[in-house]
């Protein structure tokens, strides 16, 4: 199948960018990377009366640290994040460890985060990260600039609070401190495809009690959501001795958060290869693997920490 008839624009700054997608008489959609919306379009499932190619804005481009958060800017490639270096601390550790999980390398060398965002799949892994850390999505739009807040902004598959009219300009997300360990685990049926469920955690661990827990739920749901049910279940609880292999005890805080999370707080839907009930099994126990992985990281970070001050 060919796409339908379309005007291609190229605006050279965000102020072009954004009076291009106000042309409230066409049908516009972003081009940032192309790999969901290329393929839309040659399918013919998105029709735009316009395109606008948003790679030749300098303005979007590149990452940085600003206080205590990371600003992506809505150009940077998925592929930005795969060297643990390339974020300082935890964070950095939870983006390279879960970057590897989206699609390929040809396709992570194009997509980028802030077109994740824009997308809004509920099977996309930066969008559930996002939703977990309280991200906040940029955009601007012929009224001005806006902060989204990531909780509040998915609203269904590829349904958000952002207006058409609106570009995402970055997407930021807090920096994670030293005391927190941090974890993403995905299952899905073959190598490249869309997770069937998938887990981000991060702990943070304050003499051995749990502080602070961010989980997120990847295709769980209609829309990338937070654990926050399970998180409750977490916070003043001692992490106590880790069990060594995957599998926990029943018991264990870690097991009863998976639990918990995927009776109260995942709404899966049925897909082919992999029901309902097939995924809250699933994430039941990717969360509590995923929990004791980031109980685990914490913990060398600490380690390290002490074993550099000695
Ligand atoms: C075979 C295959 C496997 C894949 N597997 C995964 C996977 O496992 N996990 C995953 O998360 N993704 C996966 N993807 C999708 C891929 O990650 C895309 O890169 C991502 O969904 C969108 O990023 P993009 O930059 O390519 O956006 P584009 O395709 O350019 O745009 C996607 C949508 O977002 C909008 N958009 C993009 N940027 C902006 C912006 N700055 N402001 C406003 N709107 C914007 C566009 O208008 C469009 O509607 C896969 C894709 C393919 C083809």
């Amino acid at each position: 199948m060919k796409p339908a008839p379309f005007d291609y624009a190229v605006p050279r700054t965000i102020a072009e960018a954004v009076e291009a997608l106000g042309d409230t008489g066409r049908k516009a959609q972003v081009l940032a990377g192309g790999q969901s919306l290329i393929l839309e379009m040659h399918l013919q499932r998105v029709r735009p009366d316009l395109v606008v190619d948003i790679n030749h804005i300098p303005e979007l481009d590149g990452m940085r640290v600003e206080g205590d958060e990371l600003r992506v800017g809505a150009l940077v490639r998925h592929a930005a994040f795969e060297p643990a270096t390339a974020v300082p601390g935890p964070l950095g550790t939870l983006l390279s460890k879960t970057v590897v999980n989206i699609a390929h390398p040809p396709i992570r060398s194009r997509g980028t985060m802030a077109g994740s965002f824009g997308w809004a799949h509920p099977a996309s892994e930066w969008c559930a990260i996002g939703v977990a850390l309280d991200a906040t999505v940029e955009v601007t739009g012929p009224d001005g600039a806006r902060a989204l807040p990531a909780g509040d902004y998915f609203l269904g598959p590829h349904r958000t609070t952002r207006r058409p009219q609106e570009l995402i300009t970055a997407v930021r997300l807090p920096l994670l401190g030293e005391n927190t360990g941090v974890s993403f685990i995905e299952h899905r049926r073959t190598h490249f495809t869309f997770a069937q469920v998938a887990v981000a955690a991060a702990l943070t661990v304050h003499d051995g009690v749990i502080a602070d827990a961010r989980i997120g739920l990847v295709n769980s749901a209609d829309r990338p959501i937070r654990a926050r049910a399970a998180e409750d279940s977490l916070i003043g609880t001692e992490t106590g001795p880790l069990p060594a292999g995957p599998r926990l005890p029943g018991e264990h805080p870690f097991a009863r958060a998976g639990r918990i999370a995927a009776t109260q707080d995942a709404a899966p839907l049925d897909q082919p290869y992999a029901d309902a009930e097939y995924k809250r099994q699933a994430i039941a126990v990717l969360v509590g693997r995923t929990l004791l992985e980031a109980a685990a990281d914490q913990r060398a970070r600490l380690t390290a920490r002490e074993g550099y001050h000695r």
